[in-house]
C-alpha cells in the first residue's frame, strides 16, 4: 500500500507532531476538542523529505494524494477550487516539529483568479476586499513561490498611492486595488515571462514546493543551529480554508498569549486588528490595538475566545500563542503553539503551573531551555536600545552576554584604560594567555581568528565574560590600532558594542542593564537538583572563579587548568628561567620559585571548595607559549639566567613545533621534565595538608590529573614519581590527607586501551576539546575558518567543539566507559572539555553513565538542569 502522505485534521492529534509538524498537529487537536478550525490537511514532513530525495520534485504519489485531499476538503467546507458559486480558498503554511517563527514562508488566499475574485466580490458585495486580497495574493506568490523580490510590488502600490493622493494602503478604492492587481499580473509576466497561473490546482503545487524549499533557506538554517534542530525532521504544509478578517469593520485578525511571554504574568496578552489580515498583525503596516479592546467591538467572539484560551491552556498545560481570525463577528482558530518565552518568564510561568497544579515539579524542570538560563546570568542589552540598532558585523557568540565600551587593541591598554576608570573592549587577531589580564580587565573581548574552543572563547566563557569570536570580516591593522569592518574605519577609543550570544557587533554605544535572577530561579535549580543524578562541578583556575561557580551551584571543581596560574604577573619570570634551563639543577632551583606560589594558589582553590573536590590538572600546554616575545624581556630573562640574549634565543628557538598541538605537550612534558611534575605535587599536597589541619571537618583530598595520556606505560611512569613525591611529603607532616591520581581522556588511543589505562587511573576525565580535535583531526583554533563551507555542504549542522559529536567522539567516550569500568566498576569518570555545559552535550553524558560534568562557572545551572532533564527524560 502507498505511504499516506497527507493527512486531513480530523485524522491527526498533539501526538503526531514528528509527522504533521507542530501547528498540523495541533490544527489536528483543536479540531479533535471541538474549537472552531477552518478545515484542511497537513502533507506530512516525511513528504518533504522525500521531496528533497527526489532532487526537489513532488514526486506523483504525493501530488496524486494532495489532490485527493483538496477533494476531500471541498466536501468537507462545501466549497470547490474555482467555483463560479461557491469558490475555495485557502492559505498554505510551513509547520515544523519545532516551531521556527518567521523562518520559513505563508500564502494566503490561494485560489483566486480573474473570474473567482469576480465571483467573491459579487457575493461579499465587497469588491474591494476581493480585489485587495487578490492583489496580496499576486504579491505574495510571487515573492515566495517565483522569487520576484517583493520591492517591484511595493512600489507599484507606492505609484498608485501617490497618484491617487494618498497615504495608507487601505484608503485605496476598489478599482485601484483591481488596477493594482493587473499591474502586478504584468510585472509577474515580466520578470518570469509567463503568465500569473490560474488554475489553483496548479497554484497550491507550486505553494507547496515554495514551503518545502524555505526549508533549506538561509535564515532557516541559521536559525536550525542556533536551535539544535536536525535538517533531517523536515517542515510540513498545512492547507488550510480561509477565514477572512479584511471582510469588514465586524471582521478582524490577531495574535495572544495566554500569558505574558517577557515576564510570565497570568493574563491575556496580545494584539488584535479590524478590517485585517493576519500579515498586518505581524508586519506592523498597522498599529494593532490591546487584545482587551476586542471585547468592545466583538463582545460575543471575545468571550468566546476567551474561553478557547482556557481550554487551550487546560489542554495543552502550558502557556498558549496563538493565532486567530473574526469573520463577521464569527471566530476561527488558525494556529495554538506552546508560545516562546524570556528566559525570566520561563521560570515563572513553570513555577505557577506547579502552583496551579497543572504540572509535577519534574514537568516543570523539563519546560525550562537551559540554553535560555544563560540570557539571566549576564548584563544584558535593553533591549529596545537593541531593537533599534543594526549590526555591523558578526561573529561566533562565544561568551554570552552584552558589552559595550572603547576599542583598544593590547591586553596591556585594556588594563591600563580600565585603571583610568574607563570601559574597554578588547580587540584582537586572537588571544593568548598572556593576555590574560586584559581580558580580565575588559568588558568584552573580540577577535578575528577562532572558534568556539580558541582561548579567547574559553578564557572568556571560564570569567562570564562577553566575547565574540572569529569575525573574519574585519581587516586588521594592530600596528596601527584600527580596524576596518563594513566598510568603517575603527580607531582606538570608538565605542563598539557586543553582543555574545548572538555574536552581533555593534557600531558605538547600546545601553546595557543588569541581569537580575527572578525568585523563581532558585526554586527551579533545587527541583533540579532533587532530580539530577549526575553532579555537577566547574572548571576554575582561580578562588574567584571556584567561588563563582559555587555560588552557582558547583559541586567541585572538574579541571583547574594550572597553566593560567603561571602566567600571573609574579611568577612568570620564574617560569621563564625554569624553561630556559639547561641542566635538571637549573630548572630546580626556577621551580623552588614557583613552589610556594602554585601552593598558595592550591590552598586558596581549596578554600574556596570547602572540601569539596578539586581535580587539579598538571602542566598542558607546550612550553614555547610562555617565552618572552619582546626584546626586552628577552633581555631580563638573560641577565636573570646570567646567559647572553643569543643563549636565550636559541633555547626560544628550539622549544618551535611544527604541529605543537601534538608535540610536547601534557604528560609529555612530565616524561621529560619530571622536576615539574613533582613541584606540582608537592604544592598540591603541601596545601591540601595546610588546609586540612584548618579546617578538620572538611575533606581535603585533592585529584591530581596527568593530561594527554594515550598509553597505559605514561601514565605508570609519571604517576610513581608523583606518588613517590606525594607519600614523601605526607610522611614528613603529621597530617594524613588522601589523594587521587586520574588521567584526562582526550586522545583517541586512551578510549581505545581505557581498559588498560583503568589499572592506573583513579578516575578519568574526558577532555572532549583535544579528542574532538584530534578524532576529527581538525584543530580546535581554526576550525571556525571552516566550518561554515561544512554548514554550506549540509557536511556538518553544528561546530563539534560545541556540541559533542555524539555519533564518533561519543562511541569513544562510550567505549572508554566500558572499558575502564570492566577493570574498575568504581572508577569515577566525567568530563571537562567545553561540552560539559552543552544541554545535549550533558543529556548525552547522562546517557553513558558519567559521574559529573565539569563546565565553566556561568553554565554550571545550565548544566544542572541540562542533567535533571536527562534523568527525568529518563523515568
Ligand atoms: C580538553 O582538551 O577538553 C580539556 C579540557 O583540556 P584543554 O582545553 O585545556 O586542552
Ligand atoms: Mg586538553
Amino acid at each position: 500500500m502507498a505511504r499516506k502522505w497527507v493527512y486531513l485534521f480530523t485524522e491527526g492529534n498533539a501526538n503526531m507532531r514528528e509527522l504533521l509538524g507542530g501547528k498540523g498537529a495541533n490544527l489536528a487537536e483543536m479540531t479533535n476538542i471541538g474549537l472552531p478550525v477552518p478545515q484542511g490537511f497537513t502533507i506530512t514532513t516525511e513528504a518533504c523529505t522525500q521531496y528533497y530525495e527526489d532532487g526537489r520534485e513532488i514526486n506523483p504519489e504525493i501530488q496524486g494524494q494532495i489532490e485527493e485531499y483538496i477533494g476531500k476538503m471541498e466536501e468537507i467546507t462545501g466549497k470547490k477550487f474555482g467555483d463560479k458559486e461557491n469558490p475555495l480558498l485557502v492559505s498554505v503554511r510551513s509547520g515544523a516539529r519545532a516551531s521556527m517563527p518567521g523562518m520559513m514562508d505563508t500564502i494566503l488566499n490561494l485560489g483566486l483568479n480573474e473570474e473567482v475574485v469576480n465571483v467573491i466580490a459579487e457575493k461579499s458585495g465587497n469588491p474591494r476586499w476581493a480585489w485587495d486580497c487578490y492583489r496580496r495574493f499576486i504579491q505574495m506568490y510571487s515573492d515566495v513561490v517565483m522569487e520576484v523580490g517583493k520591492k517591484y510590488f511595493e512600489e507599484l502600490i507606492d505609484k498608485m498611492k501617490e497618484e491617487k493622493g494618498v497615504k495608507q494602503d487601505v484608503e485605496l478604492s476598489a478599482d485601484d486595488l483591481k488596477k493594482l492587481a493587473g499591474q502586478f499580473k504584468e510585472e509577474y509576466k515580466g520578470k518570469i515571462g509567463k503568465d500569473f497561473p490560474d488554475d489553483p490546482r496548479e497554484q497550491l503545487m507550486g505553494a507547496v514546493k515554495a514551503v518545502f524549499r524555505s526549508w533549506d533557506n538561509p535564515r532557516a538554517n541559521v536559525y536550525r543551529r542556533d536551535n539544535d534542530i536536525p535538517y533531517s525532521w523536515g517542515t510540513a504544509v498545512n492547507v488550510q480554508a480561509m477565514a477572512f478578517g479584511n471582510m469588514g469593520d465586524d471582521c478582524g485578525t490577531g495574535v495572544a498569549f495566554t500569558r505574558d511571554p517577557a515576564t510570565g504574568a497570568t493574563g491575556l496578552f496580545g494584539e488584535f486588528l479590524t478590517n485585517a489580515q493576519g500579515e498586518d498583525v505581524v508586519a506592523g503596516v498597522r498599529t494593532p490595538m490591546h487584545i482587551s479592546q476586542m471585547e468592545e467591538k466583538f463582545p460575543e467572539a471575545f468571550k468566546q475566545f476567551n474561553d478557547v484560551c482556557k481550554t487551550l491552556e487546560k489542554h495543552y498545560r502550558d502557556m498558549q500563542d496563538m493565532e486567530f481570525t473574526v469573520e463577521h463577528g464569527k471566530l476561527y482558530m488558525l494556529q495554538t503553539r506552546n508560545g516562546k518565552r524570556t528566559a525570566q518568564a520561563a521560570l515563572k510561568i513553570a513555577c505557577d503551573l506547579v502552583d496551579e497544579g497543572m504540572r509535577s515539579e519534574e514537568e516543570a524542570v523539563a519546560m525550562i531551555d537551559p540554553r535560555n538560563l544563560d540570557t539571566l546570568l549576564h548584563p544584558q542589552f535593553d533591549a529596545a536600545a537593541l531593537k533599534a540598532a543594526t549590526p555591523i558585523g558578526k561573529g561566533l557568540g562565544a561568551s554570552p552576554g552584552a558589552a559595550c565600551g572603547k576599542i583598544v587593541f593590547s591586553a596591556e591598554e585594556s588594563v591600563e584604560w580600565a585603571n583610568r576608570g574607563e570601559k574597554v573592549i578588547l580587540v584582537r587577531l586572537e588571544t593568548s594567555p598572556e593576555d590574560i589580564t586584559g581580558m580580565k580587565s575588559a568588558q568584552g573581548i573580540l577577535t578575528v581568528r577562532g572558534g568556539m574552543t580558541s582561548h579567547a572563547a574559553v578564557v572568556a566563557r571560564g570569567m562570564g565574560e562577553c566575547c565574540v569570536s572569529g569575525c573574519g570580516d574585519i581587516i586588521m591593522d594592530e600596528a596601527n590600532k584600527k580596524f576596518t569592518l563594513a566598510g568603517k574605519e575603527f580607531h582606538e577609543g570608538d565605542f563598539i558594542s557586543l553582543d555574545g550570544s548572538t555574536g552581533n557587533i555593534y557600531d558605538g554605544v547600546i545601553e546595557t542593564v543588569d541581569a537580575t535572577i527572578a525568585g523563581e530561579f532558585g526554586r527551579i535549580m533545587g527541583w533540579a537538583d532533587k532530580y539530577r543524578t549526575m553532579k555537577v562541578r566547574t572548571n576554575a583556575d582561580t578562588p574567584t572563579d571556584a567561588a563563582k561557580a559555587r555560588e552557582l551551584g558547583a559541586e567541585g571543581i572538574g579541571l583547574c587548568r594550572t597553566e593560567h596560574m603561571f602566567f600571573e604577573e609574579d611568577r612568570i619570570a620564574a617560569f621563564r628561567e625554569m624553561i630556559c634551563s639547561d641542566t635538571v639543577e637549573e630548572r630546580k632551583t626556577a621551580l623552588d620559585k614557583i613552589l610556594p606560589l602554585q601552593q598558595g594558589d592550591f590552598e586558596a582553590l581549596f578554600e574556596a571548595m570547602e572540601g569539596d573536590p578539586v581535580t587539579i590538572r598538571f602542566l598542558d600546554p607546550p612550553l614555547h607559549e610562555f617565552v618572552p616575545t619582546a626584546e626586552e624581556d628577552i633581555k631580563k630573562l638573560a641577565e636573570a639566567k646570567g646567559k647572553t640574549v643569543e643563549d636565550i634565543k636559541a633555547i626560544i628557538d628550539s622549544l618551535h613545533e611544527f604541529n605543537p598541538m601534538m608535540g610536547h605537550r601534557g604528560c609529555r612534558l612530565a616524561v621529560a621534565y619530571p622536576e615539574i611534575a613533582e613541584m606540582q605535587t608537592r604544592a598540591v599536597i603541601r596545601a591540601a595538608i595546610n588546609v586540612q589541619k584548618a579546617h578538620p571537618d572538611w575533606e581535603v583530598e585533592p585529584e591530581i590529573e596527568i593530561p594527554l595520556v594515550g598509553e597505559v606505560k605514561e601514565l605508570k611512569y609519571v604517576k610513581n614519581f608523583v606518588v613517590a613525591t606525594a607519600e614523601e611529603e605526607i610522611a614528613a607532616s603529621d597530617t594524613k590527607v588522601k589523594y587521587l591520581v586520574g588521567t584526562m581522556i582526550e586522545i583517541p588511543r586512551a578510549c581505545l586501551v581505557a581498559d588498560e589505562i583503568a589499572t592506573e587511573a583513579e578516575f578519568f576525565c574526558f577532555g572532549t576539546n583535544d579528542l574532538t580535535q584530534m578524532t576529527y583531526g581538525f584543530s580546535r583554533d581554526d576550525a571556525g575558518k571552516f566550518l561554515e563551507a561544512y554548514y554550506d555542504a549540509k557536511i556538518m549542522e553544528n561546530d563539534p567543539f560545541a556540541k559533542l559529536d555524539q555519533v564518533g567522539v561519543g562511541k569513544l567516550m562510550k567505549m572508554a566507559v566500558e572499558l575502564g569500568k570492566q577493570t574498575n566498576p568504581n572508577l569515577p569518570v566525567g568530563i571537562c572539555g567545553e561540552h560539559g555545559g552543552d544541554p545535549s552535550s550533558v543529556e548525552f553524558c547522562h546517557k553513558i553513565g558519567l559521574d559529573y560534568v565539569s563546565c565553566s562557572p556561568f553554565r554550571v545551572p545550565i548544566a544542572r538542569l541540562a542533567a535533571a532533564q536527562a534523568a527525568i527524560a529518563e523515568k
